[in-house]
């Protein structure tokens, strides 16, 4: 038995500040650049990443692997035309010439909007459709942040996605696309499907599985339905991307079944589990200045620090990761002890290592890239410039290599707030750029992460709190504030916080 598998990987905040062009794509972040191949293979394998949970499942069956490419992006406005036509060329090329192949698995995000398509993974698939013919089995693995598709649907037999949020089971999500795979063709059958769009976005804030609505839909009754309706073949619920403007946009439920009937059964069924939490998937906030007086009160005697979450400039969400809204509210606080990172700044961590570790200058910090929006001009001590990368920790990425380019740690005078300077955009998903840069993160009074919620995955441990804080960003967390054109007639922005009149 031969397989293909490939990944192309790109959620899309259609209201971000910068695209997503070709070179984004090559490049290496906290996960591996563009790669093909056996180079694929050898790259991918053993990652926290769902095209390797793909190949290890593939592999344990004795299947005959053929890899096409793999890539992936931070999160960013459209992916330029260019970018998506040379992936997606090379990766038909590479497909047709694989030769004769019984499966195709495959790795998406389920959010991608390119400038001239907006439905990018449904166009994906349709064009893989034409190449291959009808008959060929194809599944995916999704993030559930995806803004699932009618196309998506339509052209793939299987779809699975992530239960968690933080996404600590890619592997195990992209092995559960690749045993969807398995089984098709070992029985020679493509199940049933049942798809349902849900009318109101949820915040990305609201979906954490670490608490109510999230765990119990996905953590409690995705398996119990799986265990209890007999026939049916996988299920799931994509909570969605919020921050896309186009049709499709919003939260989806798909089940697969050996019948129609419980396909529909089943879907129908978690969609209503769904609509029926709607008000509790609203998330609670506060603006910079409001959330770091509440953190300076709950860190006052603390033995454990309190986390900020600055939600609207998360990278992993579109952000630029250099607004200076929350960083403002610390200084102005006086918050001493406090760091905040990683401010996305190549320009003050060349200054910080021309200056030197130990010797004090003027910065101008962060600021520089989402309109609206100006640095933080301070006198600052440079404690650490490093240039070197270091290995992730916590249960998302834990064991995989970093490398932002120049790093550095100032402290900034006379307040004595810290901040961590990177020089690539990429979400703070864990502590260790700050343990990289001689900081003790469980010493600290308070952490302000660039980060919504892949940051729990590392810091609930040990924190003695975490406030969400609402400082400028593209990744709004009220997204009535978004300027929306495309959503479908009757999708709601928010989620509804009472249930009268429905
Ligand atoms: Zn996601």
């Amino acid at each position: 038995m031969r397989i293909a598998v490939a990944g192309f990987q790109h959620e899309t905040n259609t209201f971000a500040p910068v695209k997503a062009d070709f070179a984004a794509f090559e490049a290496a972040k906290s996960y591996p650049p563009l790669c093909r191949g056996r180079d694929m293979l050898a790259r991918l394998r053993g990652k926290k990443l769902p095209t390797a949970g793909a190949i290890a499942t593939l592999e344990a069956a004795g299947v005959e692997i053929t890899p096409l490419l793999w890539c992936m992006a931070t999160p960013s406005a459209h992916v330029t035309e260019d970018a998506f036509e040379r992936i997606s060329g090379e990766l038909l090329l590479l497909l047709e010439q694989a030769g004769p192949i019984d499966g195709l698995c495959l790795e998406l995000h389920g959010a991608m909007v390119a400038e001239h398509v907006d439905d990018g993974e449904g166009e994906l698939l349709a064009r893989i459709r034409r190449k291959v013919g009808a008959r060929l089995p194809i599944t995916v693995a999704l993030d559930l942040h995806a803004n699932v598709t009618p196309a998506m649907v339509e052209h793939a037999d299987f779809i699975d996605m992530y239960r968690h949020y933080p996404h600590i089971d890619m592997a195990e999500t992209g092995a559960r696309a690749a045993m969807g795979l398995l089984r098709i063709i070992e029985t020679v059958r493509k199940p049933a499907k049942a798809f349902r769009q849900i009318d109101f976005l949820i915040p990305i804030n609201g979906g954490c599985t670490h608490f109510a609505p999230a765990k119990d839909v996905y953590l409690d009754l995705l398996p119990e339905m799986e265990r209890a309706i007999g026939g049916i073949r996988g299920i799931s619920f994509a909570s969605g991307f919020p921050h896309a403007d186009f049709a499709d946009c919003g939260p989806s439920v798909l089940a697969y079944a050996d019948s129609q009937s419980i396909a529909d059964a089943a879907a129908d069924r978690l969609a209503a589990e769904v609509r029926r939490r709607e008000a509790a998937f609203l998330p609670e906030f506060y603006p910079a200045d409001e959330a770091v007086r509440r953190a300076l009160a709950r860190a006052n005697g603390a033995s454990r620090p309190v986390v900020i979450a600055d939600t609207q400039d998360n990278p992993g969400g579109g952000g630029s990761g250099d607004t200076t809204g929350l960083l403002r509210a610390l200084v102005e606080a006086g918050a001493k002890g406090a760091v905040i990172g990683a401010i996305i700044d190549p320009e003050s961590a060349r200054t910080a290592h021309e200056v030197g570790e130990g010797n004090i200058a003027s910065f101008t910090i962060g600021g520089k890239r989402l309109p609206g929006d100006s640095p933080v001009s301070a006198t600052a001590r440079v404690c650490r410039a490093r240039s070197d990368g270091w290995t992730a920790v916590g249960a998302m990425k834990g064991g995989m290599p970093v490398d932002l380019g120049l790093t550095a740690l100032l402290e900034i005078e006379p307040q004595g707030v810290y901040v961590v300077l990177a020089s690539r955009v990429s979400q703070t998903l864990d502590s260790s750029i700050f343990r990289h840069l001689g900081l003790v993160p469980e010493n600290l009074p308070i952490i302000a992460v660039k980060s919504s919620v892949h940051f729990r995955a590392d810091f609930t441990p040990m924190a003695e709190a975490i406030i969400v804080a609402k400082a400028p960003g593209p990744v709004a967390i009220d997204h009535t504030e978004l300027p929306y054109r495309k959503l479908r007639p009757g999708v709601r922005l928010m989620p509804r916080t009472h249930q009268s009149g429905q």
